[in-house]
């Protein structure tokens, strides 16, 4: 088998502009193709990484046999130069090819790709409703600053049967003004207003339900410490990025102070960039994106290096419904998975329309597709909307 074409579609939805998903679709001259997603739909990047597997489909992809994912990963990392020092635009590229010739060896063998990766380890994945500061529905993002606005989305998902949410409580000042640095120390009235956000989410869960703290790296490492003791008041089942990855050590000093297990890991990149945390086990909840840490392939390995060392494994997922599609394969055959995220932006018609399949929990547990690869297609109608390059 042989790779004859790729496109690649960078995504513009005319509905909310900073999302772009970013899809490769590989055919070959079996007439069977495989798709894939890069992990950078939001905020900036998406163009950069449409240009990066541009770049390697014309320098190595052509002629390639998509069975020999391993070589070609390899291949990618080395040949490209710059692979060999990181970052989320070579290694996007990297994982959505990787995603996409797993896609196709499913296809080919005729078996979901779960099969390939060691076969169903978790039959029922539990999910839960993830980002509910910009509310918890289908319509255009909102922007959540009253507490009772958090115990209604938080409702939303628990009429859904979802028993698990996740909230960055500390976004949103109390008057809905983003607050992007949050490295200074936090003012009372602002701690105030978190607890009081996280005391409406906990009493429309109750007691059994999970709250995940969200902090997206933004605090420094005082203000991690006073939100990590509001995370651990709350009983969160995790607090997810306190700190940025810039230094690791950062990490440190939370894991000892902290009687809360941390989460952290959609902005590492392959083994390599989770070494240092799984082996110091400063997380205790590893979030590797799989159109982020290098596809499928290096997926799967980091996910059983964590495991190693009794790390837990839910992977980020904030992207179109193929990033969907690939992480509940993995998800399915790991033996150290946690949790799912379903973010509220896989609930708008925008990104719901990009493929034909459309991935959706049941009462918040989600099961994998048993079709071949990894069970999703692009809907052309919406997909060739968008800028496309192919190459041949
Ligand atoms: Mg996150």
């Amino acid at each position: 088998m042989k790779i004859t074409e790729i496109e690649i579609f960078d995504i513009h939805c005319p509905k909310r502009p900073a999302w772009s998903p970013v899809f490769v679709r590989i055919h070959t001259d079996e007439g069977i193709h495989g798709v894939g997603e890069a992990g950078l739909a939001y905020d900036l990047g998406h163009s950069a990484a449409a240009h990066m597997i541009q770049e390697f489909a014309q320098e190595m992809l052509i002629g390639f046999n998509p069975f020999q994912s391993e070589k070609l990963w390899h291949k990618m990392l080395r040949e490209s130069f710059w692979g060999l020092g990181g970052g989320p635009v070579v290694y996007s590229a990297i994982s959505a090819i990787d995603t996409a010739l797993w896609d196709i060896k499913g296809k080919a063998l005729n078996l979901p790709v779960y099969q390939l990766l060691g076969g169903k380890t978790n039959k029922k994945l539990r999910t839960y409703a993830s980002q509910l500061q910009f509310d918890w529905d289908g319509f255009t993002r909102k922007t959540l600053f009253k507490p009772e606005d958090y115990a209604k989305a938080t409702e939303k998902a628990v009429n859904e049967g979802y028993d698990a949410v996740k909230v960055d409580p500390m976004m949103f000042d109390d008057k809905g003004d983003t607050i992007y640095d949050c490295t200074l120390p936090f003012r009372r009235h602002h701690l105030n207003l978190i607890r009081q956000r996280l005391q409406a989410i906990r009493d429309v869960l109750g007691d059994n339900g999970d709250i995940i703290f969200e902090c997206h790296s933004l605090p420094g490492l005082t203000s991690a410490l006073q939100l990590g003791e509001i995370a651990e008041k709350f009983n969160c089942l995790y607090f997810e990025e306190p700190v940025n990855y810039l230094n690791s050590k950062l990490h440190e000093p939370l894991k000892q102070k902290l009687n809360v297990p941390i989460a952290a890991g959609e902005r590492l990149y392959l083994r390599h960039g989770v070494r240092e945390y799984i082996e110091k086990q400063t997380v205790d909840i590893l979030q590797p994106d799989i159109g982020l840490c290098g596809g499928l392939t290096e997926a799967k390995k980091i996910c059983d290096y964590a495991d190693m060392y009794d790390v837990k494994i839910q992977a980020h997922v904030c992207g179109g419904p193929v990033a969907t599609a690939a992480s509940l394969h993995l998800e399915t055959a790991i033996t150290n998975f946690i949790i799912h995220e379903h973010h509220t932006y896989a609930l708008k018609d925008f990104n719901r329309e990009l493929c034909i399949e459309d991935p959706q929990p049941v009462n918040g547990f989600f099961e994998v597709s048993d079709k071949p690869g990894i069970g999703i297609e692009l809907n052309d109608k919406i997909v060739n909307r968008s800028p496309k390059v192919v190459v041949k």
